[in-house]
């Protein structure tokens, strides 16, 4: 089906949800079925890059310095150091430009403090929180992340219980218990804000 966009002809829709909630596929599925066209901002962080990230697909990795200087310059919407591990990570104004621009949504998949940031300034935002199953499952599919060391884990299951806690400053809270279910109703959402 050809993407369109609605009457709210620009939105903000911000997707967070704890690590190991299942999010990156949701993103990825919502992208290429979604009938709004929805441009993902490219975050900028300085946490290293792993293997198979691509400089400008996945993130700009930027060094502390550059990311200092440009948050300085009023370069970001939001920043927050995620996982409290001294990385930095923030959605860049010029990708809410750049979907503009590209005549879609901004679609952003941030954590939950950036996303209270984005509420602040943008009220109107569509703020959707992905809930994992369980814990259980949770940690589950952080374990399977074999880049992760102990230490990692550890300090994202930690985020996670902060995460959860938050959930109900989202406009909608979706369980990710079946993916095809979530996306579903994550894409019946979208739907509703874009007539
Ligand atoms: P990663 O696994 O890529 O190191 O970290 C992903 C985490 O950082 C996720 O919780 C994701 O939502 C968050 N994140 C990614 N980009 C941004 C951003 O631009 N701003 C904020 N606040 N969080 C981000």
């Amino acid at each position: 089906m050809a993407a369109r966009v609605g009457r709210n002809d620009f939105q903000i829709l911000v997707l967070s949800g704890p690590s190991g909630s299942g999010k990156t596929t949701v993103v990825e599925r919502l992208i290429n079925e979604s009938t709004v066209k929805l441009v993902k901002a490219i975050s900028a962080t300085t946490r290293p890059q792993r293997k198979g990230e691509v400089d400008g697909v996945a993130y700009y990795f930027l060094t502390t310095d550059e990311f200092v200087k440009r948050r300085d310059q009023g370069d970001f919407l939001e920043t927050a150091e995620v996982f409290g591990a001294g990385y930095w990570y923030g959605t860049l104004k010029s990708e809410i430009q750049r979907a503009k621009d590209n005549q879609g949504w901004a679609f952003l998949e941030i954590d939950v403090q950036g996303a209270l940031k984005v509420m602040e300034i943008y009220p109107e935002a569509l703020t959707i929180f992905l809930q994992p199953p369980s814990l259980e499952v949770c940690e589950q599919r952080l374990r399977n992340r074999a880049t992760d060391s102990e230490e990692t884990i550890q300090r994202r299951l930690r985020k996670v219980h902060e995460e959860l806690a938050l959930a109900d400053r989202y406009c909608y809270q979706v369980v990710n218990d079946d993916l095809d279910r979530a996306v579903d109703e994550i894409k019946t959402i979208i739907g509703k804000h874009s007539l």
